[in-house]
């Protein structure tokens, strides 16, 4: 647990809301998980630097729109950081622009159509934040932040230090970059070229209605595994029989079956238990062992076989 003074301190620093026991569920896409010991929404880059300095020994999560997290039903003991509004800014450049980390990915992919700009239209389906899917290489049809990031700016809240990293150092691979732990996205640059602003709308708008005809409604967080080479993870999961299984109130889509839904009654640890079993399945069947692109907050139960996971 959080002691009182850090807590009082941090609320003396802090412009940003800091509250204890704050609950994550809400927070992401899946909606099940426990409660942060402690939240802190940073409005300033100071409130970041500030969460550096002050945190001590404690743990550290960067939550963003938690579409690509499961927390765990004890909840997460540390700080849970997220970006408030002071980072939801934008600004035209020469070559594109620049989002802030808190920025959605839906509203930043409409404003390159109201720019008459091309190039991140991919972005308008991803239920994400700027900075989430900086660091997670978000991607569809094909494009990926990859394409389009010239820049970012982090502040690592190991240290409090702000650096500038190029696209070219970020490691970038398949919905994966070497961020640290602890860099902390706060904006970045996108490099587009013009186009007419409607064109550019008009592909968002077939973007949408492809996601809205083949991806499964309710509460998942996406992608469960990532593709392996040359391969889906959804048809293996489908090979091995998966789609439809159910652990308590969570359901493997029998849509997609790369997607878990979770019913409202499921926990974290029925999401947890069903992506152990499709992990299992795949490799008694197939002998791949899938990689999860879900991220994984907080302490889980060991299941036999499955990996014990505590990790942002
Ligand atoms: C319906 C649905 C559809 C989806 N479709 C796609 C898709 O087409 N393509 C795709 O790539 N993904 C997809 N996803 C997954 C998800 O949107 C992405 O992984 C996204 O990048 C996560 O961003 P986030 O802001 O929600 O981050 P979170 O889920 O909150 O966090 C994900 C990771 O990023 C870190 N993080 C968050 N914010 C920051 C920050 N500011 N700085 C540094 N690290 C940060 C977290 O610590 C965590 O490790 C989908 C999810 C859903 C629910």
């Amino acid at each position: 647990m959080t002691d009182a003074a850090t807590v009082e301190r941090l609320r003396a620093r802090v412009t940003g809301r800091v509250d204890v026991d704050a609950p994550l569920a809400p927070l992401t896409t899946f909606r099940v998980g426990g409660p942060a010991d402690v939240m802190v929404e940073a409005e300033t880059e100071d409130d970041l630097r500030a969460v550096a300095e002050l945190r001590g020994d404690l743990p550290i999560a960067i939550v963003g729109r938690g579409s690509n997290l499961l927390v765990s039903d004890d909840g997460f003991r540390g700080i849970a950081i997220r970006l408030g509004r002071g980072f939801r800014d934008h600004e035209r450049t020469d070559d594109g622009l620049v989002f802030g980390g808190a920025v959605q990915l839906p509203a930043g992919a409409r404003l390159t159509a109201r720019y008459g700009l091309t190039g991140f239209e991919f972005a308008a389906e991803i239920p994400a934040t700027f900075g989430g899917a900086v660091r997670m290489n978000a991607g569809a049809h094909g494009r990926s932040m990859s394409d389009v990031l010239a820049w970012t700016d982090v502040i690592d809240l190991a240290s409090g230090d702000g650096r500038r990293v190029t696209v070219a150092d970020l490691g970038y691979a398949y919905r994966h970059s070497e961020l640290r732990p602890l860099d902390l996205v706060t904006r970045g640059e996108i490099v587009l070229a013009p186009d007419d602003g409607s064109a550019v709308g008009e592909r968002i708008a077939s973007f949408l209605r492809w996601r809205r005809e083949n991806q499964p409604p309710g509460r998942s967080a996406g992608s469960v595994f990532k593709n392996p080479p040359d391969d889906s993870a959804g048809r293996l999961i489908d090979a091995a029989g998966m789609k439809g299984a159910r652990a308590g109130g969570a359901q493997v889509s029998p849509v997609h079956a790369n997607f878990i839904v979770a019913g409202p009654d499921a926990t974290a640890t029925d999401v947890w238990t069903l992506i152990a079993a499709m992990r299992s399945a795949v490799v008694r069947t197939s002998g791949v062992e899938l990689e999860p692109e879900v991220r994984f907050l907080g302490a889980f139960p060991e299941v036999e076989g499955w990996l014990r996971v505590v990790e942002t």
